[in-house]
């Protein structure tokens, strides 16, 4: 593993066990067969923007991915028929109420949003096909864009689900008597019982995170899933929506598009930069997962990814490279160094030290650095040595200062690398 890879691991893990002891919560059993599972499961999945994974914990275990599957039927619906023509039949108000009220707007008679069950449910009939199987076919091929791989069903929580689920029909057939429902209400179920079914990992979901990341274009495959006004408008509800009737804590503590689903996954954006996948399926009242909830918290305050935090420079990270003599490259950086950015300088260092026997990281057109870009970058000058390299900075204004030795000027380093 490379060596930044090694450092963010080592992050990941730590976060990871930091909540690893938590028991708190409740595994859902109104669907029979998600009573079955293993409670202890716990996983994490971070992948950058240009598709780099990082696991921690069971990572490989599957899981349905339930509610998690709304905003890409949303997404889907947008992507075929048009905003205009979803925004005729969904809303996008958050409504402050659980995922399986039976409400809707008292004057419109829509569904409020598309991350409730009424408006996943109408979602769905949007998706055209003549027939449930088409429509299914769709959504498969859709959300296996997103991940880069084939996604199946999981046909034990199917038919569970499909055989309790009381409370969906009574909202598909309201919705259909107000004449929001396109199609047959039982095949738009049988349709939404299945899509709530599919498989997925951690890592699954870190992937369909990184492609909405990156405007609908999955970085693991680099084909383009949909395009950029989808990302956004399906970004929006995730915002305002996607963690029930807990979105206001969320985006104040988290700050992350988020979506979970009652299976214990949470998928989480950090628009152009990375895509989480958390999984533990123990659930608080509001039916997100309870370490899930931590983990990310604990993601966004240690690394600085809230959505909101400002930096003031969206540039590259990285301005030049350059190798004014043999074997020696100089990484000059600029703008505001934050986790992701230091996290992309430091892997371009590391996927080049067979170039040079001296790196030189220019910080000095950096204007700001936060503490996590700052101790990845300590911890790579500290890597390199290990490896028999030498790793200087330039860092006039002692923007890092973390007692690196560090020098004011390209010139000066070279000199005391003795050039
Ligand atoms: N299939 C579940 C239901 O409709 C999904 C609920 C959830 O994950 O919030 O009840």
């Amino acid at each position: 593993m490379p060596i930044v890879a090694q450092l963010v691991q080592q992050y990941l893990d730590r976060i990871r066990a930091e909540h690893a002891d938590v028991t708190d919560g409740r595994l859902a059993d109104y669907i029979p067969e998600l009573s079955r599972v293993d409670p202890e499961g716990f996983a994490l999945s971070v992948s950058s923007s240009d598709g780099f994974v990082y696991e921690s914990g069971d990572a490989t275990v599957e899981f349905t991915i339930q509610s998690i599957s709304k905003p890409f039927t949303y997404a889907l619906a947008l992507d075929r028929i048009g905003q205009c023509a979803v925004d005729a039949r969904i809303g996008v108000e958050p409504s402050g109420e659980a995922f399986n009220v039976i409400s809707v707007d008292e004057v419109t008679n829509m569904p409020k949003n598309p991350m409730i069950n009424a408006g996943a449910i109408a979602a769905v009939s949007l998706v055209p096909g003549r027939t449930a199987d088409e429509k299914f076919d769709l959504i498969q091929e859709f959300y296996s864009g997103f991940a880069g791989r084939r996604l199946e069903i999981d046909h034990q929580v199917y038919a569970s689900e499909k055989a309790t689920g009381s409370r969906n029909r009574a909202i598909a057939y309201m919705l259909d008597s107000f004449g929001v429902l396109d199609g047959d209400p039982d095949d738009v179920l049988d349709v939404y019982f299945r899509q709530c079914s599919f498989k997925v990992t951690s890592t699954d979901l870190a992937r369909m995170a990184a492609t909405l990341a990156r405007g609908g274009i999955n970085p693991m495959t680099g084909r383009r899933v949909t395009d950029g006004a989808v990302v956004r408008r399906t970004l929006s509800v995730m915002v305002t929506c996607g963690m029930y009737d807990a979105a206001g804590d969320w985006v104040s503590a988290v700050g992350m598009p988020a979506k979970s689903g009652v299976g214990g996954g949470i998928v989480a954006v950090l628009p152009g930069q990375l895509g989480i996948g958390v999984y533990s399926p123990l659930l608080d009242a509001k039916g997100n997962s309870v370490r899930g909830v931590r983990v990310c918290r604990s993601l966004s305050e240690q690394l600085g990814l809230h959505f909101l935090t400002v930096a003031r420079d969206s540039r590259a990270t990285l301005r030049a490279v350059y190798e004014p003599v043999d074997r020696i490259r100089v990484y000059e950086a600029h703008g505001d160094l934050l986790f992701c950015g230091a996290e992309q300088v430091a892997r371009t260092v590391d996927r080049e030290r067979d170039r040079f026997d001296v790196a030189i990281l220019d910080v000095s057109r950096v204007d700001d650095i936060d503490d996590a870009a700052r101790a990845l970058l300590a911890g790579m000058s500290a890597t390199l040595r290990a490896q028999g390299k030498d790793g200087y900075l330039v860092d006039p204004d002692a923007v890092i200062g973390t007692g690196l030795t560090a020098f004011g000027s390209v010139d000066d380093a070279l000199a005391a690398a003795g050039r």
